[in-house]
């Protein structure tokens, strides 16, 4: 008998989670990724994931945070739809076997930015890995069943496309290098775009953002690229930036900046509501603009033994390893890093691209943050995004052949003639000279060294900046010196992007 096919390109969160709901149905899904599950970036999350659950809580109130923390350019239906189904995807992960921290089996919500109530759920302070954990046995129990065939150790190299759409994809064997074809739809769930800022991220390299620029240079639209995420706390160290969850501050940690030696906390000051819990884009800024170092200190000095050892045990580990700081005794040192990409491959309502058969979810898609994602609804949405997509697609028939494609390493770090420009200009405070100045570079560059990955990483770069500079206001992560007011009029909208004929073409759009 003929098996009913999904192809799944990334197996983290958002890529479990459109197999489990297609295995689930009897479909047969094909699960493609560099790493093993049990290493992709989703491992990494920490703080916990947002539901309201609280008696004191609505989903209408989590509605209403997340739309006003993308700076009301995340898509209402969709959202509505993510935060409404927010206690289940819970309830489920509970089922599935995930120890959230509660108290006399009441499953215990911690504060985090942006969000009035108590309502991310967590696990001590290793959620992602935990909830990984669960995803990956549960997919397991389908693998058994001949209903999920994985492929970890290979890449996605490019769509296999007909009079229709998408028809199938060739990925390849990272070891032996041979590439295959796999036939049938296909989800994109391949996370962020880091490489494009090596160094500077907290997420994994890994998610190098090259199937973006794959489907960016083949005409698929992309949306809302000029937001990009600094997370306030995290601390360099080597070749990347490692995180202080959002969970420290949740737990009572509190920004200060030493002025002329003594403590100053600013963020308490100047934010009474809130105070440390405002949302990262704003935490972030206020830490560049009051700081003269361009650094601050959380101090968590004071939070009671028990919450280390209950809450935050692993995250007092990192530090100490990391950094070298023991936090129930020492201020930590933090700056802001790119933590979150909200642009990615614009999808519809039902997670669909601009390409039949071809749907995205996870970070890799955007939908649902607007100009700010609130710290533990990515989590959700990789979950809740991937369920959608793979509700909706259509299937193919199961179907594999090795197929003739000559092989090119794709580094993980973009070339700095590209990365250099383009860090220079998108980082937290942004004007339109010095983008300006980027975009031009990034057009005139010499690409004869640049391999084919490269030239679309390339592409990616100058979307960015092309959708950065015409947003001529501040909204969210993007922020402007010489557009600094948010202007609803003409901006109040995704910037959706599509390259064709060698060109950028950019339009501002509302769903109707
Ligand atoms: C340190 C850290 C802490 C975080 N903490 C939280 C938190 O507490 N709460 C929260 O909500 N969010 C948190 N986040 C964000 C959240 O973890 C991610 O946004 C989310 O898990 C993304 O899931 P995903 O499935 O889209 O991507 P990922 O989990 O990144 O998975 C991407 C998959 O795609 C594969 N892949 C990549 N490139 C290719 C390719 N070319 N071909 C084939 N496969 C490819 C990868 O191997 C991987 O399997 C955190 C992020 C970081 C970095």
């Amino acid at each position: 008998m003929t098996k009913h096919t999904v192809n799944i390109i990334g197996a983290g969160l958002a890529g479990l989670s459109s197999a489990l709901t297609l295995a689930r149905k009897g479909v047969h899904v094909n699960l493609v990724s560099p790493m093993p599950s049990e290493r992709a970036q989703s491992v990494m999350a920490e703080g916990g994931i947002n539901a309201a659950m609280n008696e004191n809580d609505t989903t209408r109130e989590h509605y209403e945070d997340t739309l006003k923390g993308g700076a009301f350019i995340g898509e209402e239906g969709s959202i509505e739809g993510l935060t409404n189904a927010a206690p289940s995807i819970v309830e489920e992960l509970i089922k599935l076997g995930v120890p959230f921290n509660n108290e006399n089996g009441k499953i215990t919500l911690r504060f985090f930015g942006g969000q009035k109530k108590n309502r991310t759920a967590y696990s001590r302070s290793s959620t992602g890995k935990i909830v990984m954990s669960a995803m990956i046995e549960a997919v397991r129990k389908y693998e058994a069943e001949g209903l999920v065939t994985r492929f970890p150790h290979h890449g996605f190299e490019s769509l296999d496309i007909g009079d229709n759409g998408c028809k199938g994809v060739i990925i390849r064997d990272l070891y032996s290098l041979k590439a295959f074809r796999l036939n049938g739809p296909v989800i994109i769930a391949t996370g962020g775009m880091n490489s494009l800022f090596p160094g500077l991220t907290t997420g994994t390299t890994v998610n190098t953002g090259d199937v973006t620029a794959y489907l960016y240079s083949i005409g698929v639209p992309l949306s809302n690229l000029e937001f990009i995420q600094y997370h306030p706390t995290t601390a360099s160290i080597e070749g990347k930036r490692c995180l202080i969850s959002e969970a420290a501050r949740g737990e009572g940690g509190r920004l200060m900046i030493l002025k002329d030696g003594n403590p100053w906390y600013f963020m308490e000051e100047k934010y009474p509501e809130l105070g440390n819990l405002m949302p990262r884009d704003i935490t972030a800024r206020e830490i560049i603009l009051n700081s003269e170092e361009g650094f601050a200190y959380l101090d968590m000095t004071a939070l009671p033994s028990d919450t280390w050892e209950n809450k935050l045990s692993d995250m007092r580990e990192e530090i100490i390893s990391l950094l070298g700081t023991d936090p129930v005794n020492d201020y930590v040192k933090i700056s802001p890093g790119i933590h979150y990409f909200m642009g990615g491959i614009y999808v519809n309502e039902d997670h669909g691209t601009s390409m039949d058969g071809l749907y995205a979810a996870g970070e890799c898609a955007c939908r649902y943050h607007g100009a700010n994602r609130l710290g533990g609804n990515s989590m959700l949405g990789a979950i809740y995004g991937g369920r959608i997509a793979a509700s909706n697609i259509s299937y193919g028939e199961d179907l594999i052949s090795e197929v003739d494609q000559p092989y090119e390493y794709i580094n993980f770090h973009a070339p700095s003639a590209i990365t250099e420009p383009l860090v220079s200009a998108v980082g937290i405070i942004r004007d339109g000279k010095t983008m300006q100045k980027s975009l031009d570079t990034l057009m005139n560059i010499d690409t004869v060294d640049f391999k084919t990955g490269d030239k679309r990483r390339l592409l990616l770069a100058q979307a960015i900046l092309t959708c950065a500079l015409s947003r001529e206001e501040s909204r969210g992560s993007h922020y402007r010196t010489d557009f600094p007011e948010k202007n609803d009029e003409k901006f109040k909208a995704k910037s959706v992007i599509t390259y064709s004929g060698n060109k950028h073409y950019l339009s501002y759009e509302v769903d109707k």
